[in-house]
């Protein structure tokens, strides 16, 4: 794929969606917001521009570079097995989303990668900018984890950038808070996690924090048994965020990147008198 273009579609499909996803939100929100976007944006969009820069610094090549060199040496399983380019390109999309939930399942259970991937969980309110908000270790680490999975499985490029800007997509879709009618969310959330399926991920609530796993395609979530179809609270009674860093200063980017190396003791007292912290 030529580079242009590619960056072009990346960046067109992502302020597309971006766009389309806020004026959702606002025209039909599902829940009012705690805390709301003039105090959340800056440094939830802050820190999406921290990460895409750093990825481009630390990791030119990035996954779909990958791609194309392992395709050019023929690294890969996909790339030492006569298939047809299609199904190529199917099963490189679907082992890649297989991969996105594998790892964040690992980051939900070992303690220093939860304390990176916990930040994206202390949004105080869940809409279109928390599907951008992740710490930039965990991106690097993603971006890491991509390209050790393209390697081994030689997914090919178009289904590296395929996943890619899908995956974008969906995470701005189903963090998004955007009201969408009970059969509605019912059918979609059969081929793709909906806001109502993602929401019960960011309840408060440890056990509902740890399920729902999945940001595109719903499936592995009830094959692994790590599906919820609802929080226990009703989507307009459920908190949103982590019992820790309740503060709303805690939406600012300075404290944003510094989360993982905290705990929220350092900065406001714990009304519920504790929980995880790690
Ligand atoms: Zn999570
Ligand atoms: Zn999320």
């Amino acid at each position: 794929m030529e580079p242009n273009a590619e960056l072009y579609l990346r960046i067109g499909a992502a302020l597309g969606i971006f766009a389309a996803m806020a004026l959702w939100e606002f025209v039909a929100p599902r829940r009012a917001l705690s805390v709301g976007r003039l105090r959340r944006w800056p440094g939830n969009l802050g820190i999406l521009v921290l990460d895409a820069l750093l990825v481009r610094f630390l990791i030119p090549v990035a996954a779909a570079g990958t791609a194309a060199i392992a395709a050019q040496r023929g690294w890969g399983f996909l790339n030492i097995t006569p298939w047809p380019a299609w199904l190529e390109i199917l099963l490189g999309f679907v082992v890649l989303d297989l991969a996105v939930y594998a790892q964040h399942v690992v980051f939900h259970k070992v303690p220093w990668l939860w304390r990176l991937h916990r930040m994206h969980h202390a949004d105080l309110d869940i809409d279109v900018s928390t599907g951008l908000r992740f710490h930039p270790i965990e991106i690097i680490l993603s971006m890491l984890i991509k390209v050790a999975v393209v390697v081994l499985v030689g997914a090919p490029m178009v289904a590296v950038v395929a996943f890619e800007v899908v995956l974008n997509a969906t995470s701005m879709f189903n963090h998004s808070n955007a009201a969408m009618p009970g059969w509605l969310d019912r059918r979609v959330r059969l081929v793709v996690v909906t806001p109502d399926m993602h929401r019960v991920h960011h309840s408060v609530k440890r056990h509902e924090t740890d399920s729902n796993y999945g940001f595109n395609l719903p499936w592995w979530d009830r094959l692994f048994r790590t599906y919820r179809a609802l929080p226990e609270a009703g989507h307009d009674d459920m908190t949103i965020g982590l019992p820790i860093f309740r503060d709303p200063k805690e939406s600012r980017l300075d404290r944003l990147v510094t989360q993982p190396f905290r705990n929220a003791a350092d900065v406001a007292p714990q009304p519920d008198g504790g929980n995880r912290t790690r």
